[in-house]
Order: C-alpha cells, then structure tokens, then sequence
C-alpha cells in the first residue's frame, strides 16, 4: 500500500493561523513580534532560506530586518552587528544564517546570540536546557519534525525510532526530542557499520545526512514512518531529498515529501520560537 504523505505546506499552514491568533493578542498589548537575519555572502541557497523567512514574517504579521554582508566581512563588523541586535528592543529573536564561510568561526559567533533571541537554539545555553530536559528554544527543524509526527496523530512513545544524522542543528537535538517523547532512539552517522541494519528496525526513520537516495526501499521495514529531512540538488536542477521516493513511497506508512515537507515546518517553527520570545519578553516587563 502506498504511504500517506506529509503535507508539510498543508501542516504548516494551519500552524500559522494558530500563530497569527498569537501574534494578534502580542499586538494588543502594543507589541509586535520581531525578527532579525544575520546573512553573509552570496550563498544562493542562503539567500532563498532568508527570502522564505522573511515572507513567513510577513505573511504572519511579524517585522522583520536582513543585515547582509558580503562574505569578506570581518568578524568584528557582525559581532558588533548581533550585540546591536541583541540589545535592540524591537527585536525578539535573531538567527545567522548558515553556512558561515569556513574563515569565521561559526560556533563562537552562535553563542554571542542573546540566549532570550536564540531562536534557531543553536546556542549551548538552549541546547543544554534541551539535554537536560527543560528545553527553551529549540532548533527549528527537530520541532518541526516532531510536529509533523503530533499533527498525524503518530504516536512516538514505546517505538523504534532511529535518526540518521547527528548534526548539533538536527540529529542530535531530535533525537533527544524522541527519547523525551518516549522512544527508544538509535542515531545513525557516517561511521555506522551496516546502516540497513538499523533502519529495518525502525517504526519512524528520519533521514538528515544530505545524500540522495541514502535510505532506499529495501532499508525500510514496511508500514514505517520515514521523515525525509534531506535537502539535495541534483545537476540538473531537481530538488530531492535522502530517502529514494519512489521506492520507499510504496514500502512506508508515512513519507514527507522533498520539497513541500520538513523544510516548510522549519519555516514555521522559526515564527512560531519568534512569537515565544516576545511572549517571553513581554511577560518579564
Ligand atoms: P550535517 O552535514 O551537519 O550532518 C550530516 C550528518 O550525516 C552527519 O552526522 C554525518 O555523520 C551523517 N552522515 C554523512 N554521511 C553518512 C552516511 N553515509 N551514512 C549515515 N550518516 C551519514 O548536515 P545537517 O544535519 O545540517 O543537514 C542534513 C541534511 O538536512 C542536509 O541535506 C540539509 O540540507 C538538510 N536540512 C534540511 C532542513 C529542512 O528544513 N528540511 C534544515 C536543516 C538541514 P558524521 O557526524 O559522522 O559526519
């Protein structure tokens, strides 16, 4: 039988109207929720995930600010940037885009966001309270993912779940999402011996490596819920994710689609930490 789809742009959809009630009682109280972009260099991927950010501001009554710089700018130029930005009042949260060029160094740049507008979570702070399991912002693809398994009514507790990936901004902080939520949890990563060997056994399989067709049919145990994170542009333009669609879609219980699935939620999940911040921030006033 062929796999429900993850209609991540369905999803996300009724998000934002659930959001755009949020922001409506910020704006009674004189507030309107703000975010602010850090972007450097001509990365065009880069560039699109801002423009979706921004237009998600937009569209869901948020004000939002891009300070762009070319990829030569010096660290001092976008220290003194975020430390204006984290004592800017009109802002709530702030994210720097990534990649940084390799010269900069990203991890120490991330933790000059103030931890009240770290909305992406990628601060140690944030990322601390999460493995400690008082979580306050956290990455916006993990959340994403896990709200995508609530909307479908996917119950996570007592299953088999295993992630492939184990980046700080995904595997990682998914996986402790999932062991949170009750599930016994497998992180998969480049040196795993036998990688098919675990995905069979998994009841939700989560794919964030960035390599086409990574997880094929024969990889999934049938009747799984397989969550493609993966972003892959081919030569010849397409936009694919990890998991092998065509295969798995006939193997799988639940599939997202690449475009139109996680990416889309990640989007929401950045507005929706946003509006927590403000929230947040107006509550200590
Ligand atoms: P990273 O490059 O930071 O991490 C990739 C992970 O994949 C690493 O843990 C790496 O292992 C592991 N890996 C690499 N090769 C293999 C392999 N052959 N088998 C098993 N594991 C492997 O990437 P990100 O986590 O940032 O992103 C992953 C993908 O998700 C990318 O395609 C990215 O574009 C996409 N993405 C999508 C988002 C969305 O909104 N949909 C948001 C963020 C990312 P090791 O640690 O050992 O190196």
């Amino acid at each position: 039988m062929a796999a429900e789809l993850l209609d991540g742009a369905t999803i996300a959809r009724q998000i934002y109207s659930q959001l755009r009630l949020r922001v409506s009682a910020l704006e009674k109280l004189g507030v309107q929720p703000g975010l602010a972009a850090v972007l450097l260099g001509d990365d065009p991927a880069s560039k699109i995930y801002v423009r979706n950010k921004v237009k998600a501001c937009t569209e869901t009554g948020l004000y939002s600010e891009v300070h762009a710089f070319g990829g030569d700018c010096a660290e001092t130029a976008l220290l003194a940037t975020i430390d204006k930005i984290n004592r800017n009042p009109r802002i709530h949260g702030m994210l720097v885009q990534l990649p940084l060029p390799p010269r900069l160094d990203s991890e120490r740049i991330m933790q000059t966001i103030a931890v009240d507008k770290d909305v992406d979570g990628f601060g140690w702070h944030n990322l601390g309270a999460l493995l400690a399991g008082h979580p306050l912002f956290v990455p916006c693809t993990p959340l994403g993912v896990m709200a995508m398994l609530d909307h479908a009514g996917i119950a996570v507790e007592g299953r088999n779940a295993v992630v492939v990936g184990r980046s700080v901004s995904v595997g990682k902080p998914l996986a402790l999402l999932l062991m949170a939520r009750g599930a016994t949890v497998t992180v998969c990563h480049s040196k795993t011996q036998d990688l098919a060997r675990h995905t069979a056994h998994a009841d939700i399989l989560v794919a964030a490596v960035g390599r086409p067709a990574l997880i094929t049919a024969d990889m999934v145990r049938p009747g799984a819920v397989v969550v493609d994170v993966g972003i892959n542009r081919l030569p010849d333009g397409k936009l694919v994710g990890d998991v092998d669609f065509a295969g798995v879609y006939e193997k799988a219980s639940y599939l997202t689609p690449v475009p139109g699935g996680v990416g889309r939620m990640t989007v929401a999940m950045l507005i929706a930490n946003t509006i927590t911040a403000a929230e947040r921030q107006v509550a200590r006033r």
